[in-house]
């Protein structure tokens, strides 16, 4: 159990009996920390589902489950490693009854949001305004507000009109027995906050809270870590404040500061070895951030040795990045034994739109891979489609997905029809799916639609019973399957779009989703290796219930092996042996700093502030990478349709690199992979 930990990362594991900070570096084996110290709590007689671990993704979530099984075996999954946002849902699940919410609510996506804001407005509102508004109540949601709150405290007539918005909003959401993200964490909060048993039952039932990348925790999420330890604190978090890359999100690192104000006896505890980095990578590191103003001092060091020295890789345009980049990629594998894989690799980059360049290389090098971070599986089309249904399923209320599912496939009930039942179902108070068993419908509706719509109602009844009837994996690949073809959804797939490849890919996801939710309905499980293993049998419904906060199919991510691109922010807490850091151009990281709005001396204020974050952004991006690291940068750059003639980023120089070995001189490389080339083939002579 001790094994693969230095002493003051056992110190941090065996301390069990207060609050506990880890404050560390990138790579300095926080992570693991997390993972054996919920080993030791079990090991020291903690019921595994009394730990909570609390993660940043879903992904995360899945990798600490699996690393967790490697000490204790199948005990681990009884322990709670989740989101805060996961945590959300179980606890308002289980205790939202007090706030008025049913145990089967809905959880309402940014596209959803969108929507019913854009309602709440009369409907004629653009799309760009309403996700400003929900931008606006995104932020007072987080800082703890309501509606009330909000317009008590606008300041203009702007922020008067948003607060009457979220009014509005926040009614349709009480109707709807929905909520957004933020009530994920508002909601538990105010439930533990205003209902005394409610919070003496989880501070009772969980015995030790850990949580990752602390320092990316927003206000509320650290109100609601608060009131879930109580008293007795005891819990275990671990970050880097050096890592803070979400504050543009509410994050903030407050909450590492007031940690050892509201918890005096808080045991603080520094790990200064990196066991990821050569430290030709980790001096990189070091440098970038060195300018940054520091919370707490600290020093980082690695015994992996100097390794091969950091890349500056120049290019002339993003085409021409991409393609050094595969060439580096490929070169890297040449001549090396063993191999190593794509999966060794990442490309890296700041926003998503930067990855199609380095697509288009990749694919016309044959080179597998695959673009995390960007749009997830479950933001597609064609998911949202079914997901829909089964939100229905489970909760009745919820009209966004009634609407959703009522027009895909489009089923001869037009916009009329469901305009006249959205307006009886608003003045009778009833969710609409509730209004279409009304008497006094058929008085509003013409007779031929209001068959229709008690059709689809009755269909969906039936489909619900059958849903909570369905067992297991098998039967319940069956269910989808039948369920899909009775709906023709491949059919209104391939109507719908004008590239027959494009619905054919569409439905492919589709069948991927069906085999993913009926994997989860359990029985006997076959992976892809042929191994079979029984797990707990669901029914279909029950599945359904937790699939609205998954975001990856994480399972089957991992075994493929492809180079992966990712956005920065998305790459917190993994790690490469290869990583190839794109586009550090200036103006792209850090990204545009120059902002005219407001007042000039809180516009430097920020600007100061915003330029830190990219800092710890590039401090992230280095540090993913394990063997080596290529940072490049590009002349010129498309900015709308014009090209812009641009400069290699600051952080480049900050890095301070050695310049004689800094440099990559294709030339030299040449040299060199001839020379490996020439050596290969006469070790490859056949034998005689
Ligand atoms: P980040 O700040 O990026 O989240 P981290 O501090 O969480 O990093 P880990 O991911 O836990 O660091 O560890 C980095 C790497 O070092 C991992 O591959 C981990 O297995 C390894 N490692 C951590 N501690 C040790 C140790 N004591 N001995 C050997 N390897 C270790
Ligand atoms: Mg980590």
């Amino acid at each position: 159990m001790s094994a693969g930990l230095n002493l003051a990362q056992l110190q941090a594991v065996h301390y069990t009996e207060g609050p506990c900070l880890v404050l560390a570096g990138a790579g300095s084996g926080k992570t693991r920390v997390i993972t054996h110290k919920i080993a030791k709590l079990i090991e020291n007689g903690m019921a595994p589902r009394r730990i909570a671990a609390i993660t940043f993704t879903n992904k995360a979530a899945a990798e600490m489950r699996e690393r967790a099984a490697g000490l204790i075996g199948r005990q681990a999954k009884d322990v709670l490693v989740c989101t805060f946002h996961a945590l959300g849902v179980r606890m308002v699940r289980e205790d939202g009854h007090a706030l008025g919410l049913k145990p089967s609510f809905s959880i309402l996506d940014a596209d959803d949001v969108t929507g019913i804001l854009k309602d709440c407005a009369g409907g004629t509102t653009d799309v760009a305004t309403a996700r400003q508004w929900q931008w606006t109540i995104s932020n007072w949601k987080n800082a703890g507000w309501d509606s009330r709150k909000a317009l008590a405290l606008a300041q203009d007539d702007h922020q008067r009109s948003i607060a009457l918005i979220m009014q509005r909003y926040e009614e349709r959401l009480t109707a709807y027995q929905s909520v957004d993200f933020d009530d994920l964490i508002g909601m538990p909060m105010r439930l533990l906050r205003g209902h005394p048993e409610v919070r003496e039952k989880w501070q009772r039932i969980l015995g030790h809270v850990l949580v990752d990348e602390y320092q990316d925790t927003n206000a509320t999420q650290y109100e609601l870590l608060k009131m879930l330890v109580g008293e007795r604190a005891h819990f275990t978090a671990v970050g880097d404040d050096d890592q803070s890359i979400y504050g543009w999100r509410g994050a903030t690192l407050d909450n590492l500061k007031k940690l050892p104000i509201d918890y005096p006896h808080l045991k603080l505890i520094k790990l200064e070895q990196n066991y990821r980095s050569t430290s030709a990578i980790l001096r990189a590191a070091n440098n970038v951030i060195g300018p940054n103003p520091k919370l707490f001092p600290k020093t980082l060091f690695s015994e992996l040795g100097e390794g091969e020295p950091v890349r500056v890789v120049d290019c002339d345009t993003e085409e021409h990045e991409a393609e050094r980049a595969v060439a580096r990629i490929q070169s890297l594998r040449a001549g090396v034994n063993p191999q190593p894989a794509w999966k060794d690799f990442a490309i890296l980059y700041r926003a998503n739109h930067q990855a199609k360049p380095f697509e288009k290389a990749l694919r016309k090098a044959n080179i597998p891979y695959k673009v995390s971070g960007g749009t997830s599986f479950f933001d597609r089309a064609e998911i949202k489609d079914l997901c829909a249904w089964f939100r229905l399923w489970i909760n009745n209320d919820d009209d966004p997905a009634f609407l959703r599912a009522i027009t895909t496939p489009r089923r001869g009930i037009g916009h009329t029809t469901l305009g006249k039942l959205g307006e009886f179902s608003g003045q009778h108070k009833l969710s609409m799916f509730g209004a279409l068993f009304s008497h006094m419908l058929e008085a509003v509706v013409p007779k031929k639609a209001h068959e229709s719509l008690l059709e689809f109602g009755r269909y969906l009844n039936d489909l619900e019973y059958r849903a909570r009837h369905t067992l297991g994996a098998e039967a319940s690949r069956t269910f989808m399957l039948d369920w899909l073809k009775e709906i023709g959804y491949e059919q209104h797939l391939y109507d719908s779009e004008d590239s027959e490849s494009v619905a054919a890919a569409r439905w492919s996801n589709v069948l991927e989703f069906c085999d993913w939710m009926s994997q989860r309905a359990g029985g006997q499980i076959e992976d892809a290796a042929g191994t079979t293993t029984q797990t707990e049998v669901k029914s279909l419904l029950e599945v359904a219930q937790n699939i609205a906060l998954l975001s990856t199919i994480s399972e089957r991510e991992k075994e493929q092996d492809m180079v992966v691109l990712s956005t920065l922010h998305a790459s917190k807490g993994l790690e490469w042996p290869h990583v190839v850091l794109v586009g550090v151009t200036e103006g792209m990281l850090p990204f545009k700093l120059d902002d005219d709005n407001g007042k000039q001396e809180k516009v430097s204020d920020d600007i100061a502030a915003r330029l830190q974050e990219e800092r710890r952004l590039m401090y992230v991006g280095i540090t993913r990478a394990q063997r080596t690291l290529a940072v490049s940068w590009t002349k010129r750059r498309k900015k709308g349709r014009d090209m812009v003639q641009c400069q290699p980023s600051r952080f480049i120089k900050e890095m301070n690199l050695d310049a004689a070995t800094a440099k990559e001189d294709p030339r030299e490389k040449l040299r060199k992979l001839r020379a490996e080339f020439a050596a290969r083939s006469t070790v490859q002579q056949p034998a005689p």
